[in-house]
């Protein structure tokens, strides 16, 4: 007898899409699915190799606390796994140079330590566990491109693929990404889309990777250095296995950054800190500029939709799609698969209350992302959209946290616990804390002793 998870809910669970948010689905669907079979266009080999259909590979990603808790915890061991591999070891505040608004934060060890490694190897050792649970099959090279449906339409019971062939499921998740190719399966059969925002920041990604190599006198591991909001400007270092650099310039509201290296130095010398742009100067280049655009953040109002087939449910970017430079697709990809694997675990049928619950409980996580992307994102002049109701407030007082964060070890660690998406945003509104970030209210940039003391707020 397969004794595996808390109860069934069904036969089989077909997933659409093996990039990080198809893979969390699957995890949490093989405790309640004897089969779950996870299909995607691109090959998908062992290799650590980028993928043409995720092609955000070759830039920098940062795998948030709250993302790497859920995965050590579905499966444990994969951090040390990553380690091994080459990832590196990093306290998200200790080991994190974060340079905003005319000074770097302060750099308190804290326990919010996880891996730093490229996209390819991430999603290649998450794909292997995946492979490796009881029940779960993954298809690659596979291109869906319809549902089946029964009960008139009104339940989804299988997968048309592009081979012509057929998957029959109980369940079909959509983790095609912003795109949410199911929705014009959908559409076809007289439903609407769900209600969607839509924020745009439009916001340009160039990165290269460089050899990395020990440099006297560097006491931090990654660094973000972001230029004040005129500028428009921002560059990441984050160290990738291979021993290596992979520096990322970004420009916001059209700002285009360079591809030649001297204009790219330039770029990089232009923010506020030096240190991408000593550690570019310092090192070689070991491939060519690649480029990415994101034009907006985008949010599927799911917990708003009136009328869906049954045995159907969107996931990941299908469901909130955010300005990258967040850093929260992923980690907001893996909070929505727990919310999932709750539902599931809760459930007694795939029936419509089993739907609604999904959708409204799924739009918790995706909420406090959001509030976080687009509030950040209105700080430059150029985004467009509906503004969340006092963001602009917010923006101001958020620029208080930051520079209190440059001087007060306790601030930096609830910033970076909710940059993290391991506390709400609310927790940064706190009496205490408020009081705490205004004692230190003071002009960006100024100076003032440092607070060594993580506290108590
Ligand atoms: C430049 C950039 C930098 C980023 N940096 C970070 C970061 O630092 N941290 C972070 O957490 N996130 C980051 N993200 C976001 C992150 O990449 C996504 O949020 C994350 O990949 C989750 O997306 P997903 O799995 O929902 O969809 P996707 O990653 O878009 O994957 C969708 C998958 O569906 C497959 N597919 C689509 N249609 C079909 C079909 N019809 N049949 C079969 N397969 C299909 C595709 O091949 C693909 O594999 C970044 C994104 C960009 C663009």
């Amino acid at each position: 007898m397969d004794t595996r998870g808390p109860h069934r809910l069904g036969e089989s669970a077909v997933v659409v899409g093996a990039s990080m948010a198809g893979l969390c689905a699957a995890r949490v669907l093989s405790d309640h699915f004897r089969q779950v079979t996870v299909v995607d266009h691109d090959a998908l080999s062992d290799d650590v190799r980028w993928r043409p259909r995720v092609p955000q590979g070759r830039h920098p990603h940062l795998l948030l606390q709250a993302g790497s808790r859920l995965l050590e915890g579905w499966f444990p061991g994969i951090l040390d796994e990553l380690y091994a591999a080459g990832a590196t070891e990093f306290d998200f505040c200790g080991d994190f140079y974060r340079y905003r608004y005319g000074g770097p934060l302060v750099r308190p060890p804290t326990g919010m330590v996880g891996p730093v490694m490229s996209r390819p190897l991430l999603e290649a050792t998450v794909r292997g566990h995946v492979a490796a649970l009881p029940g779960v099959t993954l298809r690659g090279g596979s291109s869906a491109k319809g549902v089946v449906t029964g009960d008139a339409g009104a339940r989804i019971v299988g997968v048309r693929m592009s081979d012509g062939s057929a998957l029959d499921c109980d369940l079909l998740v959509d983790a095609t990404g912003r795109q949410a190719r199911s929705l014009g399966w959908l559409k076809r059969m007289g439903y609407a889309e769900p209600p969607t925002s839509v924020v745009t920041v439009d916001t340009h990604y160039t990165s290269r990777t460089y050899r990395r190599e020990e440099q006297p006198g560097r006491d931090w591991k990654a660094a973000a250095v972001i230029g004040d909001p005129d500028s428009r400007r921002l560059a990441f270092a984050l160290p990738w296995e291979g021993d290596r650099w992979v520096v990322g310039l970004v420009g916001i509201n059209g700002e285009v950054p360079p591809t030649d290296e001297a204009d790219r130095l330039s770029f990089a010398r232009s923010l506020g800190s030096p240190v991408v742009a000593d550690l570019m100067a310092a090192s070689r280049p070991l491939d060519e500029p690649t480029s990415y655009r994101f034009v907006a953040n985008q949010r599927r109002h799911v917990e708003r939709m009136r009328r869906f087939p049954l045995g159907w449910l969107l996931i990941g970017d299908a469901v909130c799609c955010l300005d990258p430079i967040h850093g929260q697709g992923m980690s907001t990809a893996a909070q929505q698969a727990a919310t999932l694997g709750r539902v599931l675990d809760e459930s007694r049928a795939l029936d419509r209350h089993f739907s609604r619950r999904y959708f409204r409980t799924v739009a918790h996580p995706v909420a406090a992302a959001w509030s976080v992307a687009v509030g950040g994102d209105f700080v430059y002049a150029g985004t467009t959209g509906r503004k969340p109701t006092g963001t602009d407030l917010l923006n101001r007082y958020m620029t208080r946290v930051t520079v209190a964060a440059q001087h007060d070890a306790a601030v930096c660690v609830r910033f970076g616990e909710v940059s993290g998406l391991i506390r709400r945003p609310e927790w940064l509104l706190t009496p205490a804390f408020v009081l705490r970030v205004l004692r230190h209210a003071r002009r960006p940039g100024e100076s003032a002793p440092r607070t060594e003391t993580t506290g108590v707020v």
